[in-house]
This record gives C-alpha cells, sequence and structure tokens, in this order.
C-alpha cells in the first residue's frame, strides 16, 4: 500500500481566463492574494498542502499550467504526462473554453491512454448564471462521453472548488485501493 503522505500531482488545464489562477489561489489559501503587492504569486506554478478527505490527509502538489496555453507545447505535453489526477476547466460563460477543454481532454488520453487517470470536467463561474452560454445538461453529456466526472463551481463564491479537490482525492484513493 502506498503510505498516506505520498503526495498526487494534480494539474489544471484549460483555457486561458477560465479561473486556474482563482481555483489555485483558494487551494493555497490565500483567496485575496491576487489583490496584494506580490502579484507575482497570481501566476505561481506549484503550490502543495496536506489536506484532510474522509478523515484522511492527503498531500496535493497543485500545477497551474496557466503559461502552457501562450503556445508552448512541449511545457503542455510534460503537463499531460506528469499529473496523477486532472483538473479540465471551462467557463460556462464561454463556449470556446468548452470546446477548447474537449479539445485538452483529447489530448490528454493520447497521452494517458490508461482509462483510469482521474480527471473532472470543471464548469467554473457558475455564478454568472445570466451569461452561461454551455447548459449543465449538455456539459454533463460530455463528461459522460469523455468518461471523466463533472462538476460546476464558483471560484469568485467558493462554491464546490474544495469539493472538486476532495472529488480527486476520493478517486486518486480508489485507483489506489484497487490496485
Ligand atoms: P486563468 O487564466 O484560467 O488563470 O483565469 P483567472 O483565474 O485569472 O480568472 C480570469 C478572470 O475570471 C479573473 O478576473 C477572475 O477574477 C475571474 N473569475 C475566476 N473565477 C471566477 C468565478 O467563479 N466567477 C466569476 N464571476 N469570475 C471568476
Amino acid at each position: 500500500a502506498v503510505e498516506p503522505g505520498s503526495p498526487y500531482r494534480v494539474v489544471l488545464l484549460g483555457a486561458s481566463g477560465v479561473g486556474k489562477t482563482a481555483f489555485a489561489n483558494i487551494f493555497a489559501g490565500g483567496a485575496d492574494s491576487m489583490d496584494s503587492d506580490d502579484c507575482e504569486l497570481c501566476g505561481d506554478e506549484v503550490s502543495d498542502r496536506e489536506i484532510e478527505v474522509d478523515g484522511e490527509t492527503a498531500t496535493i502538489i497543485l500545477l497551474d499550467t496557466w503559461d502552457a496555453e501562450k503556445g508552448d507545447e512541449w511545457t503542455q505535453e510534460r503537463f499531460m504526462q506528469i499529473g496523477d489526477a486532472y483538473l479540465l476547466l471551462y467557463s460556462i460563460t464561454d463556449r470556446a473554453s468548452f470546446l477548447r477543454a474537449s479539445e485538452l481532454r483529447i489530448t490528454l488520453r493520447r497521452f494517458r491512454p490508461a482509462r483510469h487517470t482521474p480527471i473532472i470536467l470543471v464548469g467554473n463561474k457558475c455564478d454568472l448564471v445570466r451569461r452561461r452560454e454551455v447548459s449543465t445538461s449538455e456539459a454533463r453529456a460530455c463528461a459522460a462521453v469523455f468518461d471523466c466526472k463533472f462538476t460546476e463551481t464558483s471560484a469568485a463564491m467558493q462554491h464546490n472548488v474544495w469539493e472538486a479537490f476532495y472529488g480527486i482525492v476520493r478517486q486518486l484513493r480508489l485507483r489506489r485501493d484497487s490496485k
């Protein structure tokens, strides 16, 4: 069995502007660090922390691919290879970002042919109800085709963000325990 402290690498993937940095900031525990002076930290690529899920501690190393969208294919391929699990983000207010998530899912499948890499399709910005461009039912159907879990979140309202991380840990444990 894997010792409980063994860290999981979780990668944030998605088009620019969907909320990856906001997710990373919530994870890092500095919900308002965006307004602080050390704004280099806004794009910080890596943070790690221990979280307790179902009474058991897990260590997550979170990798934010914020600069991988700028066309650096090598960087993107690295991220596709090194993750133990993926949060595939789009914005419910931006259909193009939803299509981008589909493309990323297909690319990911090429790098991760094993079907057991946990992936959660995450529709962020669900607080912006009136600007919705992607329906919940469409996204859920898409996630089923993609063989991944699905959730909607609002990083702005801190709604469902931690639940997405807990979901990833639970899936990683299921995989670990079935080995
Ligand atoms: P990234 O490019 O994927 O890292 O996206 P950011 O985290 O930088 O977010 C892009 C913009 O969307 C910023 O202005 C955020 O404040 C905003 N944003 C992120 N998440 C949410 C959300 O859940 N709701 C709303 N209303 N805005 C959000």
